[in-house]
């Protein structure tokens, strides 16, 4: 595996795989990285013939200070994993390299509409925008010809799909279904920082949406939500949201439609803010 830390150079070694008509793949990621990530770097393998990871924790996409701070680092391991799993080009420059502007620099400011507004959008002021920012210097950077990001963050797909749209990047973006644990628990960087007390709990977030899932033909949705929404919060989270939407655009439902359904939920153990959702398929359709 290779490593740059330039955009330069990183532009240099994927000129000579492009003339040589291999197919680029991109897995973006802020490192710390599990088997989720692998599963990305594993279907990016099996798609194209050079695989690019970048690692770096992005600064205008944290709107708490103190997440970016703890936000965990650890890419001696992160390297070994990649390296195992067959990556062949490691990106991982600094902030400098990402921001020559600086972090406080004048940004492009992205037109997401809608999708801004919900869920992720609303309790995380900004966060997209510096999606936004990062995913586009990033695919500016190694051009890739697929792009292959996580289920897990299903906001952040619709947003890419739109950031692809609005910056007529022709990169294909391929959706990988969210790696769990054993026990339900949605694979994230942030579940190292769970204590064991709060990582019992933490899977509880997988079986609210699990009860979300069974229950939806048969109960009023606002009954559905406020009996999961106190499952967790009896389990001792703070509930941002817990919502049914439309999977196809997120539009938020009060009753069950006949597509594909979604539903998603943001919830705080402590200082750690966890994220998780399940595509309900209508009959007919596939999901996970
Ligand atoms: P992150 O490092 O958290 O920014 O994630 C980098 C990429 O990995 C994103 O596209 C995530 O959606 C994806 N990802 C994170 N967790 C998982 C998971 N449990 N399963 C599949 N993909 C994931």
């Amino acid at each position: 595996m290779y490593l740059f830390k330039e955009i330069a150079r990183l532009q240099e070694a994927l000129e000579q795989e492009k003339t040589a008509g291999r197919r680029i793949g991109f897995v973006p990621t802020m490192g710390a990285l599990h088997e989720g990530h692998l599963s990305l770097i594993r279907a990016a393998k099996a798609a194209t013939d050079v695989v690019v990871c970048s690692i770096f924790v992005n600064p205008t996409q944290f709107n708490d200070p103190k997440d970016f701070e703890k936000y965990p680092v650890t890419i001696k391991e992160d390297i070994l994993k990649l390296t195992g799993g067959g990556t062949n080009i490691l990106f991982l420059p600094s902030v400098a390299e990402m921001y020559p502007e600086g972090v406080n620099g004048r940004q492009p400011h992205y037109d997401f509409g809608y999708l801004e507004t919900v869920l992720e959008g609303a309790h995380r002021p900004n966060h997209f925008q510096g999606v936004g920012i990062i995913v586009h210097k990033l695919l500016q950077a190694v051009q890739p010809d697929d792009l292959f990001m996580g289920q897990k963050d299903f906001q952040q797909c619709m947003i890419i799909k739109r950031l692809l749209e609005i910056t007529q990047i022709p990169s294909k973006l391929h959706i990988c279904p969210t790696l769990r644990e054993k026990d339900g628990l949605a694979m994230s960087s942030r579940n190292m920082r769970l204590d064991p007390a709060a990582r019992q709990i933490a899977t509880r977030i997988s079986q609210a949406l699990g009860y979300v899932k069974e229950n939806i033909r048969s109960l009023p949705f606002n009954i559905i939500k406020e009996n999961a929404s106190k499952q967790l919060q009896d389990a001792g989270y703070q509930v941002d949201y817990i919502e049914i939407a439309d999977a196809s655009d997120l539009q938020l439902l009060k009753e069950p439609v006949d597509r594909n359904m979604v539903v998603l939920a943001a919830a705080k153990l402590g200082e750690v803010r966890l994220i998780d959702n399940m595509i309900i398929a209508s009959p007919g359709h596939a999901g996970s």
